[in-house]
């Protein structure tokens, strides 16, 4: 079985990021795969070291103030199991809570879990819009597509990024990188939701979950021309040629 954190599910959801939970539980399901959600809220007991995929939501500034300090009180626990292989995923707010700090457009550094080597800090103006990226899966090239909107301009120090901007802004709008990533953390300013967009990356995310699991069987194949129209929907917006396979 697949044990599921959700972190935050009535803080984190904004654009409907939740929607990330439905996709990766129904690709699972579709393959009679088991698994388990927790929700786990400010407060709440929860022993993170016993779960294989956690994931953060966005959220507005407000909400990202509420979380700091009950994420903070987790780290060392969230540090524990990454290093044994945790499966994490983290869009816009919850992305930028896993770094050094977030420094508001009020003035305001909300301090992150510095798990990961970047700061962000609000930026001159809004990045909105669609967002194609490629990145990396099993040493393949891949394109990922999505929506962002937020203020937060993240600059990377040590940590890679998830991939490279194709079209639109990505961490800052300068330097045409996106998201972050760190062993089996993964990191994104792209809503949509992400996963139920992106078949490959939640399938990748499936098998990493599995290991952490104990199960290393083989992830069986779903129909690929299905899992590619939602993605293709923005690639074709933006002039890209369809994904070939
Ligand atoms: N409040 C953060 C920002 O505006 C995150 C927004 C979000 O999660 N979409 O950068």
């Amino acid at each position: 079985m697949i044990r599921i954190c959700h972190m935050y599910p009535d803080l984190l959801n904004l654009y409907g990021d939740c929607g990330n939970i439905t996709a990766f539980v129904k690709r699972c399901q579709w393959r009679s795969i088991s698994v388990s959600v927790q929700e786990v809220s400010l407060n709440d007991r929860v022993n993170l070291r016993e779960q294989d995929f956690i994931f953060f939501g966005g959220g507005s500034d407000r909400e990202l103030k509420l979380i700091a300090a009950d994420l903070t009180k987790r780290k060392e626990e969230l540090i524990e199991a990454i290093n044994d292989g945790l499966v994490i995923l983290a869009i816009c707010g919850g992305y930028q809570l896993l770094g050094h700090y977030y420094l508001a457009r009020d003035g305001e550094k909300i301090y992150g879990l510095g798990l990961m080597d970047f700061y962000t800090q609000a930026g001159s103006r809004r990045l909105v819009g669609d967002v194609v990226i490629e990145m990396s899966i099993d040493g393949l090239p891949v394109k990922v597509a999505g929506f962002e909107n937020h203020s937060g301009y993240t600059y990377l120090g040590s940590c890679q990024p998830l991939g490279q901007v194709l079209s639109g802004n990505g961490n800052n709008g300068k330097d045409g990188l996106e998201g972050a990533c760190y062993r089996n953390v993964f990191c994104s300013y792209l809503h949509g939701p992400l996963l139920p967009k992106n078949a490959r990356l939640t399938d990748h995310l499936i098998k990493l979950a599995m290991k952490k699991s104990g199960d290393n069987s083989q992830l069986r194949p779903l129909e690929t021309e299905l899992e590619d129209q939602a993605c293709q929907v923005v690639l074709d917006r933006l002039g890209f040629k369809k994904i070939t396979r």
